[in-house]
């Protein structure tokens, strides 16, 4: 299947083997209908960044669908297919699931193979579910786990039939709630959506504790490093010798690979591809990857210390309901922002999962986000299907067009 990643360096490539995960699917029966679309390389929040066209979100065609994952829960939510898959680096399953209204997991890294996916940042990427309900992802996520000979980051821990949690009570499960997500700038209908959430989850018998995760702040500027510099790295096999895309006119060898970059790649994937060189850069190393990857370990820290705590973490999965296309195109770090409460899960390794929890005024989708303890995907399913029985937004489905 021709398999571009969004990008024009990848226009013209068809992939001659299957991914892992697809692999799986198809044993288990299943028909692929394609591919979707998503930001080039999985770089975005948005989808805006697709070398092809703009997703839209089919409960407001005005607004963006997330990203990058934004096509896989973009056809979710608009019932073009019963599931999907994404891949989450910072957040490119649950930040899109959550704008779409739809359930999506991030499985604790090594939880899925990675074989056949095209890597960004190879220590944060996973691939997870994108479905319409909790029992389909616990579905899905069982059919595409598990070790994976071609891919030496798979774990070989037994998976567990997820669908067997499903039905079990929270009675008693204590779940933190971090106060360094709930920050100004975070709106106001996100915030108290989440909270009725929370409120509703303490009704079915989870006694919810204010914990603390303090290093959340660096995440983004750790995220920024450390994520550019593995891209940077990855993304040096597109040089127009292999396969993909090559400029039609170069004089030499050199010039051949600057005009293939230049040509092939655009303008996100360059500014990541810069500033992971920068930051690899001799005399750079130490004071900006090293201190990224020192921070990192406190992050981990921060979510070990309360997992000794709590058996699950809520938080709101983004600041803010879908945004308008266009809105934040113009200022990469607005759009950076995003990703504010799903970046420090990757940082750690930890499975996550988003679930519809609401709508705004305007009838814009919001999110709640679940965090687990590393392989635990058992216990964010089961509190994510006790809140999901317990509510009726799993039967909303959006009337397509514009709303605003
Ligand atoms: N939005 C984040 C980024 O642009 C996360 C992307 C992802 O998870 N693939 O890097």
């Amino acid at each position: 299947m021709r398999t571009t990643c969004a990008s024009h360096i990848l226009h013209n490539f068809t992939s001659p083997y299957n991914a892992t995960v697809i692999d799986r699917l198809e044993k288990a029966g299943y028909v692929h209908p394609g591919m979707t679309n998503m930001d080039e390389f999985a770089m975005g929040s948005s989808t805006e960044n697709s070398f092809y066209q703009v997703t839209r979100n089919p409960w407001d065609t005005g607004r963006v669908p997330g990203g990058s994952s934004g096509g896989s829960t973009a056809a979710v939510a608009a019932d073009e297919c019963i599931a999907a898959l994404g891949s989450d680096t910072g957040g490119s399953i649950r930040q899109p699931a959550a704008l779409c209204g739809v359930v999506g997991l991030k499985p604790t890294y090594g939880r899925v193979s990675r074989y056949g996916l095209i890597a960004f940042a190879s220590s944060l990427d996973q691939i997870g579910p994108i479905t319409k309900d909790v029992t389909d992802c616990a579905i899905l996520l069982k059919a595409i786990s598990g070790h994976d000979p071609k891919d030496s980051t798979s774990v070989g821990l037994p998976v567990p039939d997820y669908t067997k949690v499903l039905g079990r009570d929270i009675k008693g499960l204590r779940l933190g709630i971090p106060r360094e997500y709930f920050i100004s700038g975070i709106d106001p209908s996100v915030e108290s959506c989440v909270k009725e959430a929370v409120r509703a989850l303490e009704g079915l018998g989870a006694r919810t504790v204010e914990i603390s995760l303090p290093h959340t702040e660096y995440a983004i500027a750790a995220y920024y490093i450390i994520a550019t510099a593995e891209a940077s790295s990855n993304l040096a096999r597109y040089d127009g010798v292999k396969y993909g895309y090559r400029t039609k006119d170069a004089d030499d060898l050199i010039g051949m690979y600057m005009k293939t970059r230049d040509e092939g790649f655009g303008p996100e994937v360059k500014r990541r591809i810069m500033l992971g060189t920068y930051v690899l850069s001799a005399g750079y190393y130490d004071a900006y990857y090293r201190k990224a990857q020192q921070v990192r370990t406190l992050i981990k820290g921060d979510f070990e210390r309360a997992f000794q705590e709590v058996d699950a973490i809520v938080t709101p999965t983004s600041p803010t309901p879908a945004f308008r296309v266009g809105e934040r195109t113009a200022d990469p770090l607005q759009m950076y922002l995003s990703d504010i409460f799903t970046i420090s899960v990757n940082l750690a390794g930890i499975p996550g999962l988003s679930i519809p929890c609401g709508f705004t005024g305007d009838g814009l989708p919001v999110g709640l986000q679940i965090l687990g303890r590393d392989f635990d995907e058992e216990r964010i399913l089961q509190i994510a299907y006790a809140y999901e029985q317990a509510t009726e937004w799993r039967k909303r489905r959006p009337e397509i067009g514009v709303r605003s």
